[in-house]
């Protein structure tokens, strides 16, 4: 290095994740007073108020740090898996800063650069491609097929002895897309023992059936299951994600996560929420019947439409995608262009409030017509 200022290679051609445009940006553009986003997968009832209440309770403890650890919200996590699953043990619950933070970790701690790879599908989600870029990991991507279903075989093509990770989403993002059971029981059993698979279920709340492997995990000892409190339980901007994986694994995490990375403040917020049935279940409620609506409806428009199991509809509109997603913002709807994700054809909204769904598809319907 010649200067002070100069990084690693990976750091000097990082492409940043592409986050979803916020609401001020679009209402001072376009001089709107009411802008409505169904762009970044968020709760539409918010934060639940027993939520709400613990956390005004709470906030004067904010001065205290937080225990290293979070043992709280360890204990809570397991208990409440263990009145369904009593094989979780509490040493196998590993928590952070939002799935995010695990994703990194996990490339941190299991990738050695010059000796390991990862394993994806193509298109996915786009956290695990910068993280592992900037670890300078080799990602090898298996594209999904045309109706975006999973090509399992053309991704246990890719990978080999050297392959330490397998990241899956399901339901897939952003198609919206369930993996079979069976074909997610193959992946696990096909894998190399030392491959550990993670699969990223961040929206799993949204399939009607249960399909997680969490039900049998002990069948499948290289299988780390991620999930997260930003998505059912509303909580996105407190940033909490845990993983159910091998004891051992957990064990390192824990070892080199930064003491403190999640705030005290979201974890008294993540134990009241966990426990809030109300909340979960008139969440579930609603995605489940405003997503069989909004497909419908896009459907009658013309539009090709994904199956989703999840809180979000992927569609390609029989329009130009990147043009109809700039008139919806002129018009105050902020939704997902998938451009980003190497699908400029096709569009991502996720369910809203009743109003934002009618309001979003009647202004759809106009430009659509126009
Ligand atoms: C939203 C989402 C997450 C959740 O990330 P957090 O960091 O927990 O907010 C994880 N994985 C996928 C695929 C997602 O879409």
């Amino acid at each position: 290095m010649k200067n002070p200022w100069e990084v690693r290679p990976e750091v000097a051609s990082f492409a940043s994740y592409e986050a979803g445009i916020s609401i001020e940006e679009i209402a001072q553009k376009y001089g709107l007073s009411k802008v409505v986003k169904l762009a970044s997968n968020e709760n539409p009832f918010g934060i639940s108020p027993k939520v709400q209440a613990v956390l005004q309770d709470k906030i004067g403890e904010s001065f205290r740090y937080p225990a290293a650890k979070n043992p709280r919200l360890v204990q809570a996590i397991a208990q409440y898996y263990g009145k369904k699953y009593s094989h979780i043990k509490p040493e196998q619950i590993f928590i952070g800063n939002g799935s995010d933070e695990l994703i990194d970790l996990l490339f941190r701690v299991r990738i050695d650069p010059a000796v390991q790879n990862a394993v994806a599908f193509k298109p996915c989600f786009g956290l695990y491609e910068t993280q592992a870029q900037f670890h300078g990991c080799a990602l090898r991507q298996a594209p999904l097929r045309d109706d975006f279903s999973f090509d399992v075989d053309a991704l246990l093509e890719l990978v080999d002895e050297n392959t330490a990770l397998v990241l899956i989403t399901n339901p897939d993002n952003p198609s919206g897309r369930l993996m079979p059971k069976e074909d997610m029981i193959r992946l696990a059993k096909s894998l190399p023992s030392a491959c550990l698979l993670v699969i990223d279920e961040a929206y799993i709340e949204f399939a009607e059936a249960d399909l997680s492997l969490l039900s049998d995990l002990p069948k499948y000892p290289n299988v780390a299951i991620m999930r997260t409190f930003s998505k059912v339980y509303g909580l996105a901007g407190l940033r909490i994600g845990y993983a159910i994986l091998p004891e051992e694994l957990a064990e390192y995490l824990w070892r080199v996560r930064l003491p403190f990375s999640l705030n005290y403040l979201a974890q008294e917020a993540a134990i009241t929420a966990l426990f809030d049935d109300d909340f979960r279940k008139k969440t579930i409620e609603h995605v489940e019947k405003s997503r069989t609506l909004i497909m419908q409806t896009l459907k009658d428009f013309g539009c090709e439409v994904i199956p989703s199991a999840s809180n979000f509809i992927m569609f390609k509109p029989p329009k130009d995608a990147i043009l109809v997603h700039q008139k919806l913002l002129e018009k105050g709807y902020i939704i997902r262009s998938l451009k980003a994700y190497g699908l400029a054809k096709y569009l991502r909204v996720n369910v809203g409030l009743d109003d934002e769904n009618t309001g979003f598809l009647h202004t759809l319907q106009s430009i659509l017509e126009s």
